[in-house]
């Protein structure tokens, strides 16, 4: 097998990058994390994950810990901007139906696990990747410190802005390659988010030393976003501030595009957004007062999907979908999977192995930003239409929102080259086979799927 001599650079220390990386220390497969960070920055809101990629936490051994820093999920629940009830969905059913229940975390939090995985020295901090180049031999990135790296294969792990995607896109057109015109149009933001974590506000609200979570949404009334709010373990709180039309209070869109979820200050946030009562009880200017670091992102409606690239960098999810660490991490077990079948490092090798990843994960990704952007259009839409909708959505017998979450969460794919674990749940494993030869999907063993 070529994956003993095969080389993989990722670039990005994000939840991709280094959800691979573990998934090629378990493989034995050699490569090297580039991360343009200089250190680990603790900036983000809550994620949540689900028995989607909850299964092969617990085949990659590091449920538990996962679990340690999170608190299960009991329900969705919105609420309209005096706090009357909308509608509740249970969380609960996942655990019956898919096998795990739904956890909630800080994205730090969960990428502390993840760091604990992955060997130090196979990350190298303070590397942003400038620009990249290919041959039929291998694959050259150069980055921002001067210093170049050479590996058989170079995976964009690294975000909403790409630099790897940008790079590709440059050599593409270089040898009169077409890009599709929507990959190479101006960005066009229209999905804005303002997030953050509490410190440990429990003794004020007393409602967070429960042992479980909710993901509660308030619909604002005549206002371009809406607010979540979400108690984390420890006492603290996930909040974060979405709307389509957040641009009219921001509209510095070239400060948007670099501060992608870095840090903001507080107070020319906190002035811009009125104060909505939250379901803890207090207000999110409350949250956001006991927040330390809080981010911003602005997001365009659109993906991107170019084979050897995953998560963020080629399908931007909305944050408050809840599906964007999701999407990325099964990339990851499907890429890892090809990867460890790699018959040799030869270009049509490798391009075989990107086109089938391409093949599988392409239409669940799309899936997934159409669903994550129209939820969030949705959501944030105001009129009496929008209101229509929403009840009608939000009101749907249980049966039609099972068939549809069992769409979404039934697939639970597994490593294929690790020991297998058996399928748990109700719901069979809806996954495809994430093999270089197309082979029907056995719903009863489900190791190699997507
Ligand atoms: C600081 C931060 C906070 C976030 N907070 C939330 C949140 O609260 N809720 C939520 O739903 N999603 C959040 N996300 C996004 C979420 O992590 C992703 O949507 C999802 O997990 C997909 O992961 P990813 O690995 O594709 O991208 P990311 O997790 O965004 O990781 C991309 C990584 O690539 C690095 N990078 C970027 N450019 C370069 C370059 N040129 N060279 C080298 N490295 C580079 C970035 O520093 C980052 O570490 C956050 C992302 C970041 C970076």
């Amino acid at each position: 097998m070529a994956s003993e001599g095969l080389k993989v650079i990722i670039a990005g220390a994000g939840i991709g990058g280094l959800v691979l990386a573990l998934m090629l220390e378990k493989a034995s497969i050699d490569y090297i994390v580039l991360e343009r960070a200089s250190e680990f920055k603790p900036l983000g809101s809550s994620i949540s994950l689900t028995a989607q990629v909850l299964r092969v936490f617990d085949q990659l051994g590091i449920l538990e810990e996962v679990q340690a820093v999170s608190l299960p999920m009991s329900s969705l629940t919105y609420f309209k901007q005096d706090l009357t009830l909308m509608a509740s969905w249970d969380a609960t059913i996942a655990t019956d139906r898919y096998g795990y229940t739904s956890l909630m975390f800080p994205r730090p939090d969960l990428m502390q696990v993840l760091l604990r995985q992955v060997p130090p020295h196979k990350i190298a901090w303070g590397k942003r990747v400038l620009s990249t180049m290919q041959n039929t031999n291998g694959v050259m990135v150069r980055c921002a410190s001067g210093e170049t790296f050479d590996g058989d294969i170079l995976v964009g792990a690294d975000g909403a802005y790409s630099a790897v995607r940008q790079s590709m896109y440059k050599n593409l057109e270089m040898k009169g390659i077409h890009v599709p015109p929507t990959d190479t149009a101006p960005l066009h933001f229209d999905q804005y988010c303002i997030l953050g974590v509490t410190s440990d506000i429990s003794e004020e609200y007393p409602v967070l030393k429960e042992n479980d979570t909710q993901l509660n949404v308030v619909i604002a009334d005549k206002k371009p976003y809406n607010v979540y709010c979400i108690p984390l373990k420890g006492g603290r709180v996930g909040w974060a501030i979405c709307g389509k039309l957040l641009q009219e209070q921001f509209h510095d869109q070239e400060n948007f595009r670099f501060s992608d979820y870095g840090a903001e200050a507080i107070e020319e946030i906190r002035d811009k957004i009125d104060d909505i009562p939250v379901p803890i009880g207090g207000s999110i200017g409350q949250l956001m007062d006991k927040t330390e670091d809080i981010s911003r992102i602005m997001l365009e409606d659109r993906y991107a999907g170019r084979t050897v690239l995953i998560g963020d960098a080629c399908h931007k999810l909305i944050p408050a979908g809840g599906q964007g660490a999701i999407q990325t991490i099964l990339d990851c077990v499907c890429l890892a999977n090809l990867l460890k079948e790699l018959p040799s490092t030869e270009p049509a090798d490798i391009t075989a192995v990107f086109k089938r990843y391409y093949d599988i994960r392409a239409p669940h990704a799309k899936k997934a930003v159409a669903a994550s952007s129209q939820l969030s259009n949705l959501m944030s839409s105001k009129g009496l239409l929008a209101d229509m909708m929403r009840g009608f959505i939000l009101k749907s017998p249980r049966w039609i929102i099972n068939k549809s979450f069992d769409s979404i969460y039934g697939g639970r794919p597994i490593l294929n080259y690790l020991e297998q674990i058996d399928l748990k749940g109700t719901v069979k494993d809806s996954s495809k086979p994430a093999t270089l030869i197309d082979k029907p999907s056995k719903p009863s063993m489900s190791a190699a799927a997507l």
